[in-house]
């Protein structure tokens, strides 16, 4: 088993190492990540400036770019060899409901999926990053779980948040769908020493609105939940609807 390791924490963050041990309790693992923080960097691609990949450790590299520019370099170029898995994260923070759309670590995954490569993004929703370690168990087992299947769908990925308690507490697993998520005050407006107006996304507050069957629900309730993605966003309930709006008349 050949794994690529990634993330968008940048190649120092704890889950990143957290996650590259339990790959390799299963395989041959290559980490090749982002040299700083990229998250909220979604499915950036990287093509107007020339990309860096220094090799940092025995199987190591960091790339100057985001994690899909990882993922892409390391496939196309990198590596010596194809990898039969691609993980990313594990996340310093939350990856759920509307999250999925400006993760770097959940497009990392996607970027390999692009590729033909079965993918899985990983999340812990807590703050406290050095709490990720103690996951590696649950984390091991887990992937391990995901990795024997030979009937991985393609075009898809695996969305997975580990919940915000101690590991030896997890319920269990639940496979889930999205939840949905309510940002309240999230642009803060300041003024910078020169009097000018600027502006900060991403302060204010958090609020999950998720039923039971929900990545939210789940982990609020001490499962660890695992979230099917797939590329497809057509609508495919509304073709006919919008068909009949007579767009071409
Ligand atoms: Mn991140």
């Amino acid at each position: 088993m050949r794994i690529l390791c990634t993330n968008d924490d940048g190649y120092l963050a704890t889950g990143l190492s957290v996650l590259a041990r339990a790959a390799r309790e299963l395989g041959d693992v290559r980490v090749v990540a982002p040299d700083r923080e990229q998250s909220a960097s979604s499915h950036s691609l990287t093509m107007r400036l020339p990309l860096r990949a220094q090799r940092v450790d025995d199987g190591v590299y960091r790339v100057d770019g985001t994690p899909t520019d990882c993922v892409a370099l390391a496939v196309g170029e990198l590596l010596d060899w194809r990898p039969d898995f691609v993980l990313s994260g594990v996340n310093h923070g939350a990856n759920m409901g509307e999250d999925v759309l400006y993760s770097g670590t959940v497009a990392g995954a996607m970027e390999a999926t692009i590729l033909g490569i079965p993918a899985v993004a990983i999340s812990y929703i807590g703050s406290e990053s050095d709490r990720i370690a103690g996951f590696l168990p649950v984390l091991t087992r887990l992937i391990s779980r995901i990795v024997s299947r030979d009937d991985f769908p393609a075009e898809t990925l695996l969305n997975v948040n580990l919940p915000d308690i101690p590991p030896e507490e997890v319920r269990g697993v639940r496979v889930t769908a999205l939840a949905r998520r309510v940002y309240t005050d999230s642009i803060t407006r300041a003024t910078d020493p020169r009097g000018r107006p600027y502006y900060w996304i991403g302060g204010g507050g958090v609020e999950w609105s998720g039923a039971e069957g929900t990545d939210f629900h789940a982990v609020d309730n001490g499962y660890v939940s695992v979230t099917p993605l797939h590329l497809d966003l057509t609508n495919h309930a509304l073709l006919s609807d919008v068909e009949e709006w007579g767009l071409d008349g």
